[in-house]
This record gives C-alpha cells, sequence and structure tokens, in this order.
C-alpha cells in the first residue's frame, strides 16, 4: 500500500479506521524499504528482523542458488522459505518470551518445522506457535472456462497428479468446494456475459491447501471460512481471459468481473483473520492482507492523472474497484480495532508501495546484439551452451556470467574481463533506460548475486524475453522492485496502543526501525538483528 494513495483517501475524509488510527496512534509520513530490491521477501524479511539483507539473507522472490560460493542462475531459490532467514523473525522473540503467537497467511512462515522440530531459532516452539498458510499450498493454476448448463461434472487434475470431480455448472453465487482428503479447496463463480446471447463465464479459483500445524484447526478453517482465496481472477484478468480489458477497448464488463473475485477475496481474509480471534485467540497476531497489491499491480500507471495511459473513461471504470480494496483492508483494520482493549499493541505496516510502469527494457536483447547470449526462441530462454552472460528474468536487476565453474563457457580466469566488457555493452542506455551499471564486485552494498546490477529508471521495468527489441514504450502496470526512496514506493507504517502517543506524527521511516520498535513497547526483547531504532514517539 501506498502511503501517498492512503493519505489521498484520509484527505478526503474516508477509511473511517484508518481516520481513527492517525487520530488515536502515530503514523510515519511514510517509510522506504532498504533497497536495492523492495519486493515482499526482502521487505517482509527487514520489517521483522530489523536488519538488512546481509544479515536475514533474503533478497528477492527468486534469486539463483549459491553453493560452496557459487552462483548457479539457471538453479532458482524462493525467497520465502523460511530455512533461508538467517535473522531472527520478531514472531521468535515474542515466542521466546513465552508469548502465544499465531501467523495467519504470513510471509516467511513455512515450511513450519523451522519454528517448531527443526528448533533452528534455538527451541521448538510448538506449544505456543499456530501457524495456518496457504499462499505456498496452490494445487492448480485459476480457470476462466464457457459456463455449460448441464448435470455432468468434469475432473479436475492437481499438480499431486491426482483428480477431482466437479460440477459442470457454475454456481448462481460464489460457492466453495472443499475436498477433506486433499485439506483444501477451490471456489467456484459465475460471471454474467458481455453482451447479450454470449454465454456466462465460470472462474474457478486455484485449487489450495489450507496449512496448520494443528490439523483440527484446518480442518475447521475449511469448513468455516472455508478454502484459500487470495489470486482473485487477476491473471485471467491480465490474460483477457474475463473479457478485453477497458485500456484494450473493453467494455468494462472486465473488471467488473475481476471486481467480483476480489470481493470474494476481501471477505475472506476478514473471515480468515475474525476465524483466529475467535477460535485461537493468539496474544500476539501476524495477519497479512494481498487485495490492494493485486489491483495495483495492474493498474497503479494509469491511475495518475499526469500519466499518458490516463483517461477519465479508463480512471472511472478502474478506481471504484482499487477503492473497493482499500475499503476491505480498513474493515480488517476496523476488525482488529474492535476486538482489541486500550492495553492492546495494534500496528499497520506495508510491506512497500506500488510504482507505476510506463516501458519494458530486454536487457538479454543487448546481451544477444552484443555476441554474449544466443536465445532459444522455443524454449523462450537463453541457451547456456552458447551464451557467456544472461540476465535471469526474475532477479532483479542481475546480468550473471555463465562460466565453466557454474557448469556454462565462460572461461573463470577471464570473469572479471568479461565483466566489464558486458558493463559496457550498456552503456549506450545509461541514462535513458538505466540509472546505473554497477560491477557488484566494487558495491559490498549490493547482494553478490550475478556480476552486473542494472537499475532502470524510474518507471521503467526489466524482462527476461529477447523479442527483437530493446525498449518498449507504452507497457503500463504496476511493480515494487526499485525506487524505494520514491514517493509512489513510500510504505504505511501506524502504532495504536500503550506507550503511543495520540495524533503523533513519525515523519519518514525506515522498515529496519519497526521489529525492534514493536519489541520495546510490547515490553520483550528485540530480535537478536535488530539493529535500528526504536522510534522515539
Ligand atoms: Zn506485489
Amino acid at each position: 500500500m501506498p502511503y501517498s494513495m492512503l493519505k489521498g483517501f484520509l484527505e478526503r475524509g474516508e477509511l473511517k479506521n484508518f481516520q481513527r488510527m492517525e487520530k488515536e496512534g502515530a503514523c510515519a509520513q511514510g517509510m522506504i524499504a532498504p533497497g536495492p530490491d523492495a519486493t515482499t521477501p526482502p521487505a517482509h524479511a527487514a520489517l521483522l528482523c530489523g536488519c538488512g539483507h546481509q544479515g536475514h539473507g533474503i533478497y528477492s522472490f527468486d534469486e539463483p542458488v549459491i553453493e560452496t560460493g557459487i552462483i548457479h542462475p539457471w538453479k532458482k531459490r524462493h525467497g520465502f522459505d523460511a530455512n533461508r532467514l538467517k535473522a531472527e523473525p520478531l514472531w521468535v522473540s515474542f515466542l521466546k518470551a513465552g508469548k502465544k503467537a499465531t501467523l495467519l497467511h504470513f510471509p516467511l512462515s513455512t515450511p513450519i518445522d523451522v519454528f517448531t522440530s527443526k528448533a533452528k531459532f534455538g527451541a521448538d516452539f510448538s506449544d505456543r506457535l499456530t501457524v495456518i498458510e496457504s499462499f505456498s499450498q496452490r494445487l492448480t493454476p485459476e480457470i476462466v472456462r464457457k459456463n455449460v448448463d448441464s448435470e455432468g461434472t468434469f475432473s479436475l487434475k492437481l499438480s499431486d497428479s491426482s483428480k477431482i470431480p466437479l460440477p459442470l455448472t457454475a454456481p448462481k453465487s460464489a460457492e466453495p468446494a472443499v475436498f477433506k482428503n486433499k485439506q483444501g479447496g477451490l471456489w467456484r463463480m459465475r460471471f454474467a456475459p458481455d453482451q447479450a446471447g454470449e454465454p456466462d463465464l465460470y472462474f474457478l479459483s486455484p485449487f489450495s491447501r489450507v496449512l496448520s500445524n494443528r490439523q483440527d484447526l484446518a480442518d475447521q478453517y475449511l469448513d468455516e471460512v472455508g478454502p484459500f482465496a487470495a489470486s482473485a481472477a487477476a491473471y485471467s484478468y491480465n490474460k483477457d481471459k474475463l473479457g478485453n480489458r477497458i485500456y484494450r477497448s473493453g467494455s468494462g464488463k472486465a473488471e467488473q468481473r475481476l471486481a467480483q473475485s476480489l470481493d470474494l477475496l476481501g471477505q475472506h481474509f476478514y473471515s480468515a483473520i475474525e476465524f483466529v480471534l475467535e477460535k485461537v485467540k493468539p496474544e500476539v497476531g501476524f495477519y497479512y492482507f494481498n487485495g490492494i497489491d493485486l489491483c495495483l499491480h495492474l493498474w497503479m500507471a494509469y491511475l495518475d492523472p499526469s500519466s499518458p495511459a490516463y483517461s477519465k473513461k479508463i480512471f472511472d471504470s478502474l478506481w471504484p474497484v482499487v477503492k473497493k480494496m482499500f475499503e476491505w483492508t480498513d474493515r480488517i483494520l476496523g476488525l482488529l480495532m474492535e476486538r482489541s482493549g486500550p492495553e492492546d499493541l495494534l500496528v499497520v505496516v506495508s510491506d512497500h508501495g506500488m510504482a507505476p510502469i510506463e516501458a519494458i527494457f530486454y536487457p538479454n536483447q543487448v546481451l544477444a546484439d552484443a555476441g554474449y547470449l544466443v536465445w532459444d526462441y522455443k524454449k523462450k530462454e537463453p541457451d547456456l551452451t552458447q551464451s557467456r552472460a544472461v540476465y535471469q528474468g526474475s532477479n532483479s536487476g542481475y546480468i550473471v556470467l555463465n562460466l565453466k565453474s557454474r557448469g556454462g563457457i565462460a572461461a573463470d580466469e577471464d570473469a572479471d574481463e568479461l565483466a566489464a566488457k558486458v558493463a559496457s555493452a550498456f552503456e549506450p542506455q545509461r541514462g535513458t533506460v538505466l540509472d546505473k551499471i554497477e560491477l557488484t564486485a566494487e558495491h559490498p552494498e549490493i547482494p553478490p548475486l550475478g556480476e552486473i546490477h542494472l537499475v532502470p529508471k524510474y518507471k521503467i521495468t526489466l524482462q527476461e524475453e529477447v523479442e527483437g527489441k530493446v525498449l518498449e514504450k507504452n507497457f503500463y502496470a504496476g511493480q515494487h522492485h526499485y525506487w524505494a526512496e520514491s514517493e509512489a514506493m513510500k510504505a504505511v507504517l501506524c502504532f495504536k496502543g500503550p506507550g503511543v502517543p495520540a495524533g503523533c506524527r513519525l515523519g519518514v521511516r525506515n522498515h529496519l526501525e519497526v521489529a525492534k520498535t514493536i519489541a520495546l513497547l510490547a515490553g520483550i526483547k528485540p530480535p537478536e538483528k535488530a539493529g535500528f531504532g526504536p522510534i522515539k514517539f
């Protein structure tokens, strides 16, 4: 959630629970995520551990595997994996202090055994830790198909190779399909047609399991809250499967259909938090909601009147949907306020803001043009038997040399010289497309996940494909990899409770200060590596 957008709502007198938070608590005028990568996993690690990436060990969504100091750009590891945390997160500090803590669909909370039987943080906290998590438990993609009116069923194949039967006809309103033997399920929805005579659309949310270290609770969750609903139909929307998008000459129907699925998502997270408050009654709860993030990834560049993508017609179609997700966030905040007392501490943080995107830069095209890379058009990936340097798409700006020690073709003894030459191939882009072209060996503050680190100019994103162009203009979206200090990327931070003066303004803060501040307000020992803060009220 960008602070600038929240501020707009508050100035218009909207979002009554955030209004109350601002009046009765202390709020920052924006919060900056530590760079160079402001994606969800490293941003959460910084918030919860109170230290930078070298301390907590999480750098991005997907990173190349590093084995005995060697980077393998084509083997990936996942940023949400708790095994990789090198620093104690705040919930461990609460568990160590003897508190009962619950993590609900919270980043870096799985595999659960990291905090229980593996005792990575010094003890098995099974007796007081409850984890419920589903983001990592998806067994099918989301599906949109034409509705068929029939009594029959079809079978849906899950990624564990099993199949489940589902009715051919979509229900009139959203309906859960729960499979207890699979510990999960999905939601079925129907979208009304765009034009008369067209069939209805049938949307199936991804099949997800409910993972928990308390099996009874997972079963109860499925009965009372229903299957996990977190992605809405955003992927399908982006592929025009809900109808043409409004900015691709759509009628606005695709946005209405997406809004219907986003409403289910908002309701699901609200019910899930209510379930934890009533059934688990934790002393400390960590809750996560991704509704605003989903919308802004799609539309950030269309919402600003000064953007070349802006038109009133487009804005009028998108804004009600964005507003609805802010309202769901506000409702969830209202629920937490209503269920907490004056002795409770309530903290609202967003892990990042959202920058508008207006163009795509293709680093692998530059490498191909300069003769360092051969693209396999069939597999849509670099041909590693012929490439000496590659940009790995999910890897936030790193160019990695395909050295022999990594199973590649470039001689290790020439690595420095090759890195300098490859970096110089990007020089023509400096100032117009790229802000920075840095050799990581010369910059210890940049995580060493490749030899060269590229930072694009504001509003330009990077993509892996080679399609015959270096830059694609007029591509509009939202993204939060870079530019942590830009206005749009500033995040939200608010506190309310004992020790927090009402109506206090905290200036611009940093993610790194949050963990220690919460720990001290709660009267517990801060996370071991929390080296920043506390914020003074
Ligand atoms: Zn995001």
